[in-house]
């Protein structure tokens, strides 16, 4: 069985890196794509577990090899989803996570219209704020060009097929996990499971096939 790809986006600062750390560590046949991107590595970060980090030039080859499933500029940085992992991690029957901006989900959502999209809100603009100034992991020209953006980011929240407001993070993860579990059992998703099931059902019914007299 294929996994489902799960999108998700927010504003910068809308507390999606826990909730994801969180979902991941809680439930259970789930995974992360982790993206490429040409953005400075921040303290406590490592190459290959939050992003491969690499220089434009490299991620200029990637581009042109077809290594992105998506790529976009998002901050002053160029950020791109891996499409050999991601169909790699699909297809061992995990659901993958994507951490994208909106752009990127756009982009995704055209190529991969059965994906699902999940968009986090912070409670409010004030706190997306004290979240970014309490990380401290920007510049602050960097924090003012995040700030500035998430004004439009948050108005695309629309675009997708599910919101979740990150305010009790453990409420929020709990509405997470229901999503992607009740994404499993939508029905054009479990063809291949049901076969054994419909295929028991075949065996028996030349048993009732004659009208009884
Ligand atoms: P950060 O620099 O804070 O880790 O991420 C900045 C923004 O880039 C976030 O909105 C994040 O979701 C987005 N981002 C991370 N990886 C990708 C990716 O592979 N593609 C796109 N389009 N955006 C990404």
């Amino acid at each position: 069985m294929i996994g489902n790809l799960i999108i998700i986006s927010s504003p910068s600062g809308g507390g999606k890196g826990t909730l994801i750390r969180e979902v991941l560590r809680t439930t259970p046949d789930i995974t992360f794509s982790v993206s490429y991107t040409t953005r400075e590595m921040r303290a406590g970060e490592k190459d290959g577990r939050e992003y491969f980090f690499v220089d434009v030039e490299r991620f200029k080859d990637l581009i042109a090899a077809g290594e992105f499933l998506e790529y976009a500029e998002v901050h002053g940085n160029y950020y791109g989803t891996s499409r050999s992992q991601v169909n790699d991690l699909t297809s061992s029957g995990k659901d993958v996570l994507l951490e994208v901006d909106v752009q990127g989900a756009k982009n995704l959502l055209a190529s991969v219209p059965d994906a699902v999209s999940i968009f986090v809100l912070p409670p409010s603009f004030p706190t997306l704020e004290t979240r970014l100034r309490l990380r401290a992991t920007e510049s602050s020209g960097d924090l003012q060009v995040r700030l500035r953006n998430s004004f439009s980011e948050i108005l695309e929240y629309d675009k997708f097929r599910f919101a979740v407001v990150n305010d009790d993070l453990e409420t929020a993860v709990e509405e997470m996990r229901t999503i992607i579990r009740s994404e499993r059992h939508r029905t054009n998703r479990q063809n291949t499971a049901f076969k054994a099931i419909l295929d028991s059902f075949d065996a028996a019914k030349h048993r009732f096939e004659k009208e009884p007299n």
